[in-house]
């Protein structure tokens, strides 16, 4: 303490020297016990994939964290400010091939890696709860969560369509599929493949996760809406068109190869027309029974007998089934199992129809499935419509998908955009069935003599029945009612709520995650790994080929296992879960981090959540974000803790970018943290990520900008060091008057420059101190700092010759150092030190404004003549209405304003502004 500080601000022999001790301190930034009497807080940012070294976007991510934290114990709260390790993962592998460095090995690197920069960088972090989850004591939970989830019918198997990246060599997720690419590998076209694969059952949740989110008001709305959008709920009704087995080869319609308009639109994104894909199972059953001419047969009894035929049901799902009778043909995608059948005996059919697949892989390569040119043929068959035995006909086209909904649309020309669009094209009928209502148009008559007045397609819901036999003159929303409960009733349909959410396959043919912990035994099938053999341990020492597949299925010591249930030989799953798995609860364990024999104590959770702020990239609203929801409501369901919501505060941060791109290291701009930090200190670093913009913006990386906020920490460190002497007097001075509980003095025991000072101190406080709170604009925060400096390093030359008291001069050093702790911790602890306080900084009360200190002598009010300002007055701070109205009055430019006229009313707003109304 007593030793000179050097004479220029030096970070690098003051940052190692206070990280040194800090790492000494295992308590320093420790989370406290439940029962230590103080408010918690859980501030934690989304951990890091160890891919050996950190970016500018983590020094940003964590500087954000690491301020809010520090502030928040200062604030006197029990804040848990932990850190991990996202450490499974594809990278580890392809390392693991092009340097033939074992995944745990080289993982384990990065790690120690990354952790000696985020050491360097100063940032705040309970060491003590770390979480890696590549470690069998966090993984081993994930299979245990695992078998609690196949218990209860949420982990599931099935044969599906699965996305395949060809670079990964593994399965995707549909949320990692991006624009028809992996999202690992934004240039590889995904494929589709035929797997049996592992799900987890997140559809059972779909609605309590869109309901939910109207209770996070403390998220992002635009990370809500995404949510939203991708849970994509959609109301409507299911009904079965039935095959017409008496049509058999038909002449093919018109116009089939056309090459016509330029498509606007697909079903993956329409209005809700899919349905949960299990549905569109019950078509793998189809068989073409005895051809009967069903639509000959009288009224209703045709669908009797269609039904007694066990004919086949084509199922559609629609939002608008009032519109059925306007349907003019079914439309199933290519891949729909009946396509399969018709073409089976028709091989210039299926000529056609494999074009049309082509079309559809092209359009997803091209990767917007959305813009792709409608092409479709006629299948030469028909379908029945079930409310009124009426034929349409089938098509194939290119724009159904077999993976959404039931593959199968019903196409209503006269009330759909697309649906018109393609039936332009091919000359299909439009059939109008909706009737806009006229105002005035009461009756069905009347709004039926409407309908010609209609332009088609006529979308709206707001609309009567026409042409819709004994349906017609009901409203668009009676009609879907009634229409639903007819389908219901006679046996060809239901009501149905439909997600575009799909479960979570969570099956990867990869080495470096978690082992599904199933066994597969001839005789008793799938058996779970007991309980009490978890975890299921990766295999060290194999080799990574990425030759597809998975590679423990290379390793038959692995493969091989004794069956729990029967003892004889039996085979592991050697599929790994997805590392998202991994993500969804890892912010569950590091309140008890240690724990061998649970996931957790729930006693310790139910403390600890929700977290309160929650900091990561926007790039993360759906799957991270999705998953540790879902994850979050089955540990409720479980009984495991009591929060329905992990997070209560979410804060996306925006990208670091550099030369108008992201830092990438393909793009060749990256800037290294150790770089910077070696320059300019882990301070200014850290600052300036915070300072450059707001941090919901995206920042544009300026070396300049460093250098300048390196500058200015200079600059405090100077006007401290300078003036260290006095305010260690003054803190004696303030010590010794015991009767005094506040630094600093009372508003009517200062003046003069002290009173601006300390005005100017109090102002800086409040603004700070509220930003921290809401909107976080710490550019800004950082700003004010820089202003108060200022004024005190610009009324130096009376400060040097004492024209403000010691313990004034005190409370000002003080608190300009206690407001950059949360930004510049290592300068603020140094100068800490330096002006002789005791303990740690970190434990030092926040300050507090002072509202009558902070009050200006006098503001400055613009005054207005009838709306338009004319000048601004000086009054006095307390100046009531009537003050403020003479003041603007005595004003010569409004008295030349209003001289002549009459002011007809005075409105003034107290503290703000003066309008005189003038005639
Ligand atoms: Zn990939
Ligand atoms: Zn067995």
């Amino acid at each position: 303490m007593a030793e000179e500080i050097e004479q220029r601000y030096d970070p690098v022999v003051i940052e190692p020297k206070w990280q040194q001790r800090w790492a000494a301190d295992p308590g320093l930034y420790a989370a406290e016990p439940a029962d230590c009497g103080k408010p918690k807080y859980y501030v934690l940012e989304m951990l890091p994939y160890p891919s050996g070294q950190l970016h500018m976007g983590h020094v940003r991510n964590y500087a954000i964290g690491d301020a809010l934290a520090r502030q928040m114990w200062m604030r006197g709260y029990n804040v848990l400010h932990p850190m991990g390790w996202d450490a499974f993962g594809l990278p580890a592998e392809n390392a693991a091939l092009k340097n033939h460095t074992p995944p745990r090995e080289w993982t384990l690197k990065n790690i120690a890696a990354m952790k000696r920069q985020f050491l360097r960088l100063g940032m705040g972090f309970d060491w003590a709860t770390e979480v890696t989850t590549c470690m069998p004591e966090y993984y081993r939970w994930n299979q245990w969560f695992f078998l609690k989830m196949y218990e209860k019918g949420l982990a599931y198997r099935k044969k599906s369509k699965v996305n395949w990246c060809p670079e990964c060599a593994t399965v995707l997720a549909n949320e990692q599929v991006v624009d028809g690419c992996c999202w690992r590998h934004e240039e590889t076209i995904v494929e589709q493949r035929d797997l049996v694969q592992w799900f987890l059952r997140i559809t059972a949740y779909a609605e309590e996760l869109l309901d939910d989110l109207d209770k996070l008001d403390g998220w992002p709305e635009k990370v809500r809406t995404m949510q939203r959008n991708w849970i994509g709920r959609s109301e409507g009704t299911e009904v079965d068109f039935f095959l017409d087995e008496g049509t058999g080869n038909r002449e093919q319609g018109t116009g089939a190869e056309g090459t016509g308009s330029e498509g606007t639109g697909n079903r993956e994104q329409g209005t809700g027309r899919q349905a949960d894909p299990a549905t569109s199972r019950s078509n793998d059953d189809l068989s073409l029974g005895t051809p009967v001419p069903l639509r000959s047969a009288q009224k209703d009894s045709w669908l009797e007998a269609a039904k007694d035929r066990k004919a086949v049901r084509i199922r559609v799902f629609t939002t608008r089934v009032d519109t059925i009778f306007g349907a003019t043909s079914v439309q199933l995608a290519p891949q729909h199992a009946l396509v399969a059948q018709l073409t089976a005996d028709n091989p210039a059919l299926k000529t056609q129809v494999d074009e049309l697949i082509e079309q559809q892989k092209k359009a997803r390569e091209a990767g917007d499935l959305g813009a792709i040119e409608k092409h479709g043929i006629p299948t030469g068959r028909v379908a029945i419509n079930p409310y009124n035995g009426q034929p349409v006909p089938i098509w194939v086209a290119n724009y159904i998908l077999a993976d959404y909904g039931t593959g199968a649309i019903m196409s209503v020309p006269a009330h759909d955009e697309r649906d018109f669009e393609f039936a332009t094209k091919y000359g299909l009928e439009i059939r109008q069935v909706i009737a806009p209502v006229a105002e005035g148009a009461a009756t069905v008559g009347q709004a039926a003599d409407r309908a010609e007045e209609a332009v088609l397609p006529f979308v709206s819901e707001d609309g009567v029945l026409i042409n819709s036999g004994e349906f017609d003159g009901l409203t668009c929303t009676d009609a879907q009612i009634l229409l639903q409960s007819v389908a219901r009733s006679k046996g060809f349909g239901e009501a149905k709520v439909t997600f575009r959410l799909k479960d979570w396959g969570v099956s990867r043919q990869r080495y470096w995650g978690t082992p599904i912990p199933m066994i597969y035994c001839e005789r008793d099938g799938i058996v779970p790994v007991p309980e009490d053999q978890l975890p299921v341990l990766l295999p060290e020492a194999i080799e990574i080929t990425q030759q597809g597949g998975s590679p423990l299925a290379r390793v038959p010591e692995f493969v091989n296992v004794i069956c729990p249930m029967c003892g004889g030989p039996a085979k592991r799953e050697t599929d790994t879960m997805d590392t998202f798995v991994d993500s969804s609860w890892y912010f569950y364990r590091y309140p008890d981090a240690k724990n061998a024999t649970a996931p957790f104590d729930s006693k310790i959770v139910k403390y600890w959540f929700p977290i309160d702020q929650y900091i990561g990239g926007v790039e993360h609203a759906i799957l991270h974000l999705i998953y540790s929801r879902f994850w979050t409501k089955v540990m409720r369901d479980l009984g495991l803790i009591a929060n329905d919501e992990p997070v209560a505060r979410l804060f996306t941060q925006g990208m670091v970018i550099k030369d108008g791109a992201k830092m990438s290291k393909s793009k060749g701009n990256v800037v290294s943290p150790d770089d910077m930090v070696a320059r300019y200190g882990a301070d200014s670093a850290r600052m300036y990520s915070l300072f450059a913009s707001p941090p919901d913006r995206d920042l544009d990386w300026q070396e300049d900008g460093v250098a300048g906020v390196s500058r200015f920490l200079a600059r405090v460190w100077r006007l401290v060091s300078k003036y260290s002497a006095v305010a260690r007097a003054g803190r004696e001075d303030s010590q010794s008057q015991v009767s005094e509980s506040r630094p600093g003095a009372p508003r009517d025991q200062v003046s003069g420059l002290s009173l601006k000072l300390l005005r100017k101190m109090h102002q800086t406080i409040a603004k700070i101190t509220q930003d921290f709170e809401g909107r976080w604009h710490f550019n800004t925060c950082i700003a004010a700092i820089m202003e108060l400096v200022n004024e005190i390093q610009g009324a130096d030359a009376p400060l040097a010759v004492g024209a403000v008291e010691a313990p004034v001069m005190r409370e000002l050093l003080r608190t300009v150092v206690l407001l950059l702790a949360p930004f510049a911790p290592y300068l603020a602890a140094e100068l800490w030190e330096e002006l002789g306080e005791e303990g740690a900084l970190l434990r030092a009360d926040w300050p507090v404004s002072d509202p009558e200190l902070a009050k200006e002598d006098e503001l400055e009010i613009p005054v207005q003549v009838s709306g338009k300002l004319v000048t601004v007055v000086k009054v006095a701070a307390d100046a009531d209405g009537a003050a403020m109205e003479a003041a603007a009055r005595a004003d010569e430019k409004v008295k030349a304003r209003i001289a002549g006229k009459t002011v007809v009313k005075a409105i003034v707003v107290p503290g703000k502004m003066v309008n005189l109304v003038v005639k």
